[in-house]
């Protein structure tokens, strides 16, 4: 990342941009822009060879015009105030376009995960838990973390057990951090969600004549060309979702390197391969890029960056062949690269929404914490009975039998993974026809991002409008 580089000013420059087409008073824009809290800490931690290691963290609050606040913890060496500032703004936008009633927040840890033991790494989320209890940035109702670049669900559930043992009796402790494992309260669904939200939301892109003509791509995602960069939970997920409906993977890039095939590569095998040789290179029948952004430049139709922010800039975005790109990951082009794709006539469908799937199911899981009871265990056997009834009033007519399979498929009553799917299908294609409602109802709008921020900030104003904050 360059020097200069502001993230948190990148999405200020995005911001402004959009805020000219709303009616808003520069008042209601600059609260909805700010950071509202930030908080910084320090905390020493014993590592395993004895030695004392001072951990830089943080967590930021940016908006509270929903609470709780929202949005996941990464660990990373580059972690730093300026980056949480933009990813909990982006969360704010995220929510509003999706309309899951948060406020956005994000936390970072400054370290490498790869470089400390399990036991380190437990030592140092519990400790930045306790820091964050200690100064009310954490509980169901004030701000609920989850997993962002670097965390999973082993985290989480290490956050959720110190908050409750250090809020005994506290109810709804379950619904103080999301992306727990399924025994931990955590919801079915929750770790593809990303990579399946950025899929339903490409898919529903696609779908779109107008859209796909003026790119001169037919409709459909089937067939269609596909470059991801970033094989974590959001890249392998997306991938995947994308090869299983007949979309071509051509390429795959990882920090080690990026390869490809233009017949197509399989990504289970791709993850098999990383996995047991610890590299992304050298798989079989596959090309190797001598640099991992290389694959980002190569001929296809649809490229999905999923992993960290810059990647795609002022440098490189010329040479980017994709017709569409899906940012998977949390600002992965920056401003100037938008500008070269609204000239080049390329579609960049935002992160701010096309990677809400994680929020969105996160906010299941924080329902189901409160509610106390599993998706569908209520109605699941109610609907089965009632479908059976109604194939047995069928075959009883007709005298003729229904397809077993035909059968089984109508008799199925809703599991909590299949609620989960259809809550998430559902918000992403309101999502994407909100924001492309939006962009055609006023064609000065130069891109989508900018139709996306239009439509989150008309969200958030009206919010801050009903609460009266603005008389
Ligand atoms: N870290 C994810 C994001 O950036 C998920 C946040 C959440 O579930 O709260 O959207």
């Amino acid at each position: 990342m360059s020097a200069t580089y502001s993230f948190f000013g990148a999405v200020e420059k995005s911001f402004d941009k959009a805020a000219a087409f709303t009616k808003w008073e520069k008042g209601i824009l600059e609260q909805i822009r700010a950071c509202n809290s930030v908080y910084q800490m320090r905390f020493p931690v014993k590592m395993d060879d004895g030695t004392i290691e001072v951990i830089e963290a943080y967590r930021v609050q940016h908006s509270h015009h929903k609470t709780p606040c929202k949005g996941g913890i990464r660990f990373s060496t580059e972690v730093n105030q300026d980056e949480v500032m933009a990813l909990a703004a982006l969360m704010t936008y995220k929510c509003a376009i999706v309309n899951v009633p948060f406020g956005g927040g994000k936390g970072g840890i400054k370290i490498d995960p790869r470089k400390h033991s399990v036991y380190e790494l437990e030592k140092i989320t519990r400790r930045y838990t306790s820091e964050l209890v200690k100064k009310n940035f954490i509980g169901p109702g004030t701000d609920v973390p989850a997993p962002d670049y670097g965390t999973g669900e082993r985290e989480m559930a290490w956050i959720v057990d110190t908050y409750a043992s250090l809020k005994p009796g506290e109810l709804d402790a379950a619904g103080c951090v999301t992306g727990k494992p399924i025994t931990q309260g955590g919801v079915r669904g929750r770790r593809e969600a990303t990579g399946l939200g950025v899929f339903y939301g490409i898919r529903e892109v696609c779908n779109m004549p107008d859209v796909m003509s003026k790119l001169g791509l037919g409709t459909g995602v089937e067939g269609k060309r596909v470059i991801v960069q970033g094989l974590g939970n959001v890249g392998y997920h997306s991938a995947k979702f994308f090869q299983d409906a007949g979309a071509k993977i051509v390429a795959l890039a990882e920090y080690e390197g990026s390869i490809y095939n233009y017949d197509g590569l399989d990504v289970d095998a791709v993850f098999q391969h990383r996995k047991a040789t610890k590299s992304i290179l050298n798989f079989p029948g596959a090309t190797n890029c001598v640099k991992n952004t290389d694959a980002l430049e190569l001929d296809c139709d649809i490229l999905i960056p999923a992993a960290l922010e810059n990647v795609i800039n002022g440098d490189n975005a010329p040479r980017i062949k994709a017709k569409v790109i899906g940012e998977a990951a949390n600002g992965p082009l920056t401003p100037e690269a938008d500008e070269v794709f609204a000239q080049k006539g390329i579609l960049v469908i935002p992160d701010m929404f096309l990677n809400a799937g994680g929020v969105t199911v996160s906010y299941f899981e924080w329902l189901k914490n409160l509610s106390h009871v599993r998706y569908g265990r209520l109605e699941k056997r109610f609907t089965e009975n009632q479908n059976n009834a109604i194939i047995a009033q069928i075959e009883g007519t007709t005298g003729k039998k229904v397809d077993q399979k035909v059968k089984q498929d109508i008799l199925h009553g809703p599991d909590e993974v299949d609620l989960v799917y259809s809550g998430l299908e559902e918000t992403m294609i309101t999502a994407v026809n909100e924001v492309m409602d939006c962009w055609r109802a006023n064609p000065s709008i130069p891109d989508m991002r900018t139709a996306a921020y239009v439509v989150a900030i008309n969200k958030v104003a009206t919010s801050y409008a009903e609460l009266g904050i603005f008389p």
